[in-house]
């Protein structure tokens, strides 16, 4: 009997235990591996062009690496899946498990839909599957430190070896999706530009990751968010790297501090990804509820407001390079996202989740885990959100980590003209202000103030 596995957010083949189990059966059987991809519909409606073609372009680098023998179908699953299933007669269907809310609703429907034949799940696309550590008490982590040292603690296994000579059946294949158009500049889509960046990252990037990880202005992180979003890398194989560099250190290589930082910024994807399997609701509502439902803005006036903010004409310039940098790659630097999505939070008074669907249609690395989660940190209302009353002010944040002002000018070509930190404060620029700029939407100082009365309001009714 062949196996089938069935990829999803685990687009490679390479440290990928539960394709290992699928060639392992077939192997065992003398039979065929089916390597199975649905176009799910559902799915492919809720993204954005960018989205889909970096989809549509990591599809065609796994069809490659599967010798063109990746099977690729649409409709929904627990249609498609069982009806391959029969097809090829399997014993079972192999999946990396699925850990979101969308995720385990669609399995629970196939495995009842498969009957007799099993649903096998082998590992998550995270180093420690979520929901498996708990505090003292058997409580799930609500802080992140110590979730960090218990997943240390915890530890997880070696990378899993690339299957070789992998015996792929040959089945009817819908072929890869066409890529939509978009004018975004995709970045090299598929497992093999993963690894390849990664490489480079290690030789060159980790060295100094401590301090530039939160400068915008210079190629300080590794920009693994989006192999790491469609399972083109594991961090089991960034994890292991890391253990490699700290057992040899070399002089001029990266510190501890740069190894650790790296680290640790995994454990919060791990922090995140554990939170949404506790709280699948945390994808849509609130944690905790930090404001009265009187102090969100709303009506047209809010709508041009959140139009302006996605736009990125603000008036902000950290703001709006940000977003303009989100619209023309598919990508933002963390630091920034901060600052714009606390931007539309607490001087523009509107709910987070307006800014997470936008976030989600245009990131290359958009994931529900991640991105509705950062968000509740940065509104105050998720786990460890300390303070929650916390307001970025976009100003100080641009003249701190954009010291020189180079990244606003990347972006924000209006104000290309003006050197230095003068390009935080167009307001100040006199006679060199540009025309085409447009002015403050509203007052930070004020909006602040604002944000902090309604917090102190929320608390009150608590
Ligand atoms: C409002 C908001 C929305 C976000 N939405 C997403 C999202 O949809 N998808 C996503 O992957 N990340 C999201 N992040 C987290 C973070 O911004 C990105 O992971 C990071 O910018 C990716 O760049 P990098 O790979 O160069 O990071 P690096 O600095 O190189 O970090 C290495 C890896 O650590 C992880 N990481 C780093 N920072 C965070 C963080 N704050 N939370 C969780 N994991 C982190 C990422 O997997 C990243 O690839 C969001 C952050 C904010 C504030």
């Amino acid at each position: 009997m062949p196996a089938v596995h069935w990829f999803r957010r685990d687009l490679r083949l390479a440290d990928n235990p539960a394709f290992a189990a699928a060639v392992d059966e077939a192997r065992a059987a003398g039979d065929e591996v089916v390597g199975l991809y649905l176009l799910d519909p559902t799915l492919w409606r809720s993204s954005g062009a960018p989205r889909l073609a970096y989809l549509a372009a990591t599809l065609a680098a796994l069809d490659r690496a599967c010798g063109g023998r990746l099977v690729v179908r649409q409709g929904a699953a627990n249609d498609v899946v069982p009806a391959v299933a029969r097809e090829v007669r399997a014993n079972a269907v192999h999946v990396t498990a699925a850990t979101e809310p969308y995720g385990r609703r669609r399995d629970a429907a196939v495995a009842a839909a498969l009957g007799d034949t099993a649903l096998v799940p082998t590992g998550s696309p995270y180093a420690v599957g979520p929901g498996l550590l708990s505090t003292r008490a058997g409580d799930p982590f609500q802080v992140f430190t110590p979730f960090r040292r218990a997943w240390l603690d915890h530890g997880w296994s070696a990378p899993a070896p690339r299957p070789r000579d992998v015996p792929w059946a040959a089945l009817p294949s819908e072929g890869t999706p066409h890529a939509p158009a978009t004018d975004v500049a995709l970045p090299e889509a598929g497992e093999e530009a993963a690894l390849s960046r990664w490489a480079d990252f290690l030789r060159d990037g980790l060295v100094g990751y401590a301090d530039a990880r939160d400068r915008p202005d210079v190629d300080g992180t590794s920009v693994m968010s989006i192999p790491l979003k469609w399972g083109e890398i594991h961090p089991r194989t960034l994890l292991a790297d890391l253990a490699a560099v700290t057992a040899r250190p070399r002089a001029g290589g990266p510190s501890g501090d740069d190894v650790a930082r790296f680290r640790s910024e995994l454990a919060w994807r791990e922090f995140h990804a554990d939170v949404l399997w506790h709280r699948p609701d945390a994808r849509t509502r609130s944690l905790r509820d930090v404001l009265p439902d009187d102090a969100w803005a709303h009506g047209p006036e809010a709508d041009a407001a959140f139009d302006a903010w996605a736009r990125g004409r603000t008036g902000y310039p950290l703001v709006d390079a940000g977003m303009r940098q989100l619209l023309t790659t598919g990508w933002m630097h963390n630091r920034v996202r901060m600052v714009v999505a606390s931007f539309l939070v607490k001087d523009l008074h509107l709910p987070w989740q307006r800014g997470a669907a936008h976030f989600l249609a245009h990131l290359l690395d958009g994931d529900v885990a991640q991105n509705q989660l950062n968000w509740q940190w940065v509104a105050g209302t998720g786990r460890d959100a300390a303070p929650y009353f916390r307001v970025f002010n976009p100003v100080t944040q641009g003249e701190k980590f954009d010291p020189a002002g180079d990244y606003v000018r990347r972006w924000v070509p209006e104000l290309r003209h003006v050197t230095g930190a003068a390009v935080h404060r167009p307001w100040d620029l006199g006679l060199d202000r540009p025309d085409d700029y447009p002015d403050r939407m509203v007052d930070h100082a004020r909006e602040r103030e604002q944000a902090l009365a309604d917090l102190q309001r929320g608390k009150a009714t608590r």
